[in-house]
C-alpha cells in the first residue's frame, strides 16, 4: 500500500531553484494546503524568515483567507489586487500550495512560479504515516509516478539513479530474495508511458554526518 502526500520542500532545494538576485514572494492557500499545514500563513511566515536567514531578498508573503484555494483562478486575482504591492516588488513567486495551485497564481501575477511543496510517495511507517523524513525528495517523485515503488525506501543502496547494474535475473544483488526495485519501476514506468521520468537526473544523496551527529572513525 503506499499514500500520496504533498510535503514542503526542504529550504536548501527551495533556495537552489531560486534564481540569484531574484525578490521573492512567498504566496500559500487558505484551504488544503492550510488545513494540512504546509502552505497556510504560519508556514508562509516560516518560509519568509528561513529564506531571508539563507540570503534571499524576500519582499513578503500572501496567503488567501482560510477556506480560499489559491487552485481557484478567482480567488488567486483576488489575492493578486490585494497582494499588488509586494507582488510588484517582486520577480518570482515561492509557492507554498498544491501543484494544481501553480497554473491559476501564474496566470493571475504574471511572475514565474517555484514550488516550495512536492507531491511524494514513500514507505510507510508502522503507524500507516508517510515516512516524510526519509524522503529524498527527487527533483521528479518516481514513486509517485511508478506506483508506489520508491527507489530510496526500497533500494538496499538507495540508489536514486539506477539500477546499480548487478542484479541477476531480476534479483537484487544486496538481498537476492527481493527483486530490484529498478527493474520494478522500469517495468511500472515503461507500462505507463512514462519513461520520460527516468531521464531526469536525481541529486546524489549525502551521507555526510550532519551538524550534532558524530563521524565515525
Ligand atoms: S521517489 Fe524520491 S521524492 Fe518520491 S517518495 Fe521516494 S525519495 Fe521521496
Ligand atoms: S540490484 Fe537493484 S535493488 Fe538491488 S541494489 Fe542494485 S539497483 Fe538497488
Amino acid at each position: 500500500m503506499s499514500m500520496q502526500r504533498t510535503v514542503q520542500r526542504p529550504t536548501s532545494r527551495i533556495v537552489e531553484a531560486i534564481p540569484a538576485g531574484a525578490r521573492v514572494c512567498v504566496i500559500g492557500c487558505g484551504d488544503c494546503a492550510t488545513v494540512e499545514h504546509f502552505g497556510g500563513e504560519a508556514e508562509c511566515i516560516e518560509l519568509a524568515e528561513a529564506l531571508r536567514e539563507q540570503g534571499v531578498e524576500v519582499s513578503g508573503w500572501a496567503c488567501p483567507p482560510e477556506g480560499d484555494g489559491v487552485c481557484n483562478l478567482t480567488v488567486a486575482r483576488r489575492l493578486q489586487s490585494a497582494a499588488a504591492e509586494v507582488l510588484e516588488r517582486s520577480d518570482v513567486i515561492v509557492l507554498l500550495a498544491c501543484p494544481q495551485g501553480e497554473p491559476a497564481v501564474a496566470r493571475a501575477t504574471g511572475l514565474p512560479v517555484i514550488m516550495a511543496t512536492q507531491v511524494i510517495v514513500g514507505g510507510l511507517t508502522g503507524g500507516n504515516q508517510v515516512a516524510v523524513e526519509d524522503c529524498h525528495f527527487c527533483e521528479v517523485c518516481i514513486a509517485r509516478a511508478a506506483g508506489g515503488l520508491c527507489p530510496h525506501s526500497f533500494c538496499p543502496k538507495q540508489m536514486v539513479n539506477g539500477p546499480c547494474g548487478g542484479a541477476q535475473g531480476g534479483r537484487c544483488e544486496v538481498l537476492p530474495k527481493r527483486p530490484c526495485v529498478w527493474e520494478q519501476i522500469h517495468r511500472r514506468l515503461k507500462a505507463a508511458g512514462r519513461l520520460d521520468v527516468l531521464a531526469v537526473y536525481q541529486a546524489p544523496i549525502s551521507f555526510a554526518p550532519t551538524s550534532g551527529e558524530d563521524a565515525e572513525d
